[in-house]
């Protein structure tokens, strides 16, 4: 039955986990997953999770199948979440929500009901992207495109090339759009360019699909979720899927969510049933307690607070590393200007250095970062950051 199976290529990124934990060299830094480790390089569980855990531990729930749409109070703390608790399209009842697998299973979920919608439409990311997404839309069945967006030699983003390829696109493709800290690159379309994005999609009936996986990692939660409100205010149906593994720091757990803005409140219980069948064959309903901690942290307001000053702590501190590089560089001896980290958003930062330099920071200094040139700036820390400036300097 096997005979024929070929060896599938390792993940690269995951793959790249596995070199660094067999590498011997006491220096090594792993600057290639998109994990946020704090100043002593371990991996955060917030005091919000902790507070959460005690009181779901005390209460000694029993564990019965959840509904296929999950936790109706964890679905409802991400919409308040996403569009904003007063918003009038949730007070309508136009949004359909349903608990996911983590930030991937809301994608996936997106994926497999839009093909049974519209079966033969493309999908554009951008270039790059997260490399899932091409991945788990080929898999859903879709021919996947791209769309210009980083600019190497302007260290930014393609902007009007970008917005070219959307107004070329035939109506009914699936755009995927990052909501905030764009995934490899770090960099960011303001908002006046959102708006232009916002108009083209509208004007040539395109079906965007925001990806916000890294709410709060930006320049805050309101602030990161700002992008949604124009979509909302554009009157367009649209996906926005939901990952919590990186502002709840509870990867493993698999905390996410998939939200279908909706026309009317019919047309969203019409949606919510089909996404319920989409859950309902795939793994029938999710599981349990990474939604509970987060719905008992979003509703609880001395919990929230305590998340939203952690989680603006994780920011500052990538913040903070972004410059801390930046000088250390320079106190390297790098001629080069690197600046341009700091103008970068979120967990990474497309260094600028190529393959070949990615590759000799790997084998000669222990740095592990991916071939792109992306490392992940949230994995820095004080004790990290001279090796890696460093090493950095001598492969320049
Ligand atoms: N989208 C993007 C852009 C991501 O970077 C990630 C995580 N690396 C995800 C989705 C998936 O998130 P999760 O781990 O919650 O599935």
């Amino acid at each position: 039955l096997f005979a024929a199976v070929d060896m599938a290529p390792r993940d690269p990124i995951l793959g790249l986990n596995e070199q660094f934990n067999a590498d011997p060299n006491p220096a090594k830094v792993n600057l290639g997953v998109g994990v946020y480790f704090d100043d002593n390089g371990k991996l955060p569980l917030l005091n919000c999770v902790q507070a959460a855990e005690h009181q779901l531990v005390d209460a000694h729930k029993p564990r019965g199948y959840l509904p296929i749409d999950g936790i109706a109070a964890y679905d409802k703390a991400v919409q308040g979440l996403v569009f904003g608790a007063d918003s009038e399209i949730l007070k309508a009842g136009r949004v359909a929500t349903v608990q996911a697998l983590g930030g991937t299973g809301g994608l996936k979920i997106g994926a497999d009901f839009l093909k049974k919608l519209r079966p033969t439409a493309k999908v554009l990311i951008s270039d790059p992207s997260w490399e899932n997404h091409r991945a788990l839309f080929t898999s859903a069945g879709f021919p996947v495109e791209s769309y210009p967006y980083y600019d190497a030699e302007k260290r930014g983003v393609r902007f009007d090339d970008m917005l070219g390829a959307l107004q070329a696109a035939p109506a009914g493709t699936i755009v995927v759009l990052h909501a905030c800290c764009h995934n490899p690159t770090g960099y960011e379309i303001t908002p006046a360019q959102w708006t232009r994005v916002v108009e083209v999609l509208k004007a040539r009936a395109l079906i965007p699909f925001l990806d916000m996986a890294y709410q709060g990692f930006g320049e805050g939660i309101a602030e990161d979720g700002a992008v949604i409100q124009q979509f909302v205010a554009s009157g367009m149906d649209f996906f926005v899927s939901t990952s919590f593994s990186k502002s709840f720091s509870l990867y493993g757990e698999r905390v996410g969510a998939l939200s279908v803005v909706c026309t009317s409140k019919d047309e969203a219980a019409k949606v919510l049933s089909q996404l319920k069948i989409v859950i309902r064959t795939n793994y029938s309903n999710p599981p349990t307690h990474g939604a509970q901690v987060v719905a008992t942290v979003l509703e609880t307001p001395a919990l929230r607070k305590m998340w939203e000053e952690e989680l603006a702590g994780m920011r500052q501190r990538i913040k903070q590393m972004r410059t801390l590089l930046i000088d250390k560089l320079a106190a390297a001896g790098v001629q080069q200007d690197f600046s341009f980290i700091r103008s970068q958003v979120g967990m990474f930062s497309y260094s600028g250095l190529s393959t070949e330099q990615m590759q000799r920071l790997r084998s000669e200094f222990g740095v592990y970062g991916v071939d792109s040139g992306r490392i992940c700036v949230a994995a820095l820390n004080t004790r990290n950051i001279d090796y890696v400036a460093a090493s950095i300097a001598k492969v320049l």
